[in-house]
């Protein structure tokens, strides 16, 4: 039997098909308009952890509630991590994804720091081709768009005491999506939060984490009322270096070199960063990952320094910004139209994935084989 660096043979998954899977026309329909995170495909891949037998009883199943124990200790500590990779088509139908290595190891790190059971590396992989083997159909044809995968751990003991849980559930769904911008990428404009922080040092900033995620909302809300799409946060400690926005990594051009903050153990390591860093680098640029405050975003927009700002994450890709805003001050043009090197990246990433330019660093993975 092959053996893992574990120890531990890979995992076989079991098969139990939907009864009632979407009919042609149904998927149909939602393909041709998916959003984003609404519709879900018709399977799901399930594995169960518990502290005595490890991972076992891996398995495809068709997508449906779970069972839960409302004291389940999920819901009330939030012992939880996630993943969010993208399933593309290529022009001669084949699926692929994109450097899932790196979504298998950070959902390692996530699930160290969140005190969860680290799932193999090949693990994570199989579970990936198990719901493309079942729901390829789910993955649309048109350019730009994609499934959605969305791996997580949740832990599912039924136990109100406070430590680590002894039985744990993984799982994928999968989620058809609309490219994330359907009338053209659009610079945004966003909000510079001043009263709340994402993360501290020695916190779970660089998890992969629900729990990240529920105390950026209110801020996120605050956004909103203030005509912006997405919150930016700055370090918890003095509040001047700028971290990230709630859920992409941020970038600064300045002619021929890309700034983008370091890694301080409170920034969540981005797969879409550390691409844009090699692509910038094989193309002659500069790239420094250091300290960059907000001092120096400013004065860098006002002497023209700062030639273009930007955001990255899988689910958007790269996007454009125009403006930041706080409670009483503004910098950037809030109509400033999408920079050429922020465009020309987004561009060369995305042929990338979709099989459109040649893969040079051997990033996509093959998922329907
Ligand atoms: C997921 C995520 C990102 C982007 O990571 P990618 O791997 O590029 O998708 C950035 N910041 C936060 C907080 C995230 O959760």
């Amino acid at each position: 039997m092959m053996t893992t660096a574990t120890g531990a043979a890979p995992l076989e998954f079991a098969r139990t098909l939907n009864p009632r899977p979407a009919s042609d026309a149904e998927r149909d329909a939602v393909l041709a308009n998916p959003g984003f995170g609404i519709h879900f495909s018709d399977h799901m891949v399930a594995i169960d952890w518990t502290i005595d037998a490890g991972w076992h009883d891996a398995r495809v199943q068709p997508y449906g509630p779970l069972q839960l124990d409302p004291g389940s200790a999920v819901l009330h500590y939030a012992q939880e991590v996630f993943e969010g990779l993208k399933a593309y088509r290529h022009a001669d139908g084949s699926v692929w994804t994109f450097r899932p290595e790196m979504n298998a190891r950070r959902l390692q790190r996530s699930a160290r720091r969140l005190a969860l059971p680290e799932l193999p590396v090949e693990d994570f992989l199989a579970s990936l081709k198990e719901i493309i083997a079942v729901d390829e159909s789910w993955v649309p044809s048109d350019g730009d768009a994609s499934l959605y995968l969305r791996p997580f751990m949740i832990a599912n003991e039924t136990f109100l005491g406070v430590r680590a849980a002894h039985t744990v559930a993984y799982f994928v769904i999968a989620s058809p999506a609309g490219p994330y911008f359907s009338g053209g990428v659009t610079p945004v404009s966003i909000w510079l939060s001043t009263e709340f922080s994402r993360a501290g040092r020695g916190g779970t900033g660089a998890a992969k984490c629900g729990g990240n995620y529920a105390a950026s909302l209110l801020p996120q809300e605050e956004a909103a009322a203030n005509g912006c799409s997405q919150v930016l946060f700055l370090d918890a400690e003095s509040g001047r270096h700028v971290d990230e926005l709630g859920g992409m990594n941020v970038f600064f051009v300045m002619g021929d070199r890309l700034v983008t903050p370091a890694t301080s153990g409170s920034i969540l390591e981005g797969v879409t960063r550390d691409s844009v860093i090699q692509l910038a680098r094989d193309r002659g640029l500069v790239v420094q990952e250091r300290d960059f405050t907000l001092d120096e975003w400013r004065d860098g927009v006002e002497s023209g320094r700062i030639t273009e700002v930007f955001a990255c994450g899988t689910a958007a890709v790269i996007t454009p910004i125009a403006q930041v805003k706080g409670p009483d001050f503004a910098f950037g043009e809030a109509d400033a139209p999408a920079g050429e090197v922020t465009m020309s990246l987004r561009q060369e990433l995305t042929d990338i994935q979709y099989g459109r330019a040649e893969d040079r660093h051997g990033w996509l993975y093959r998922l329907d084989s």
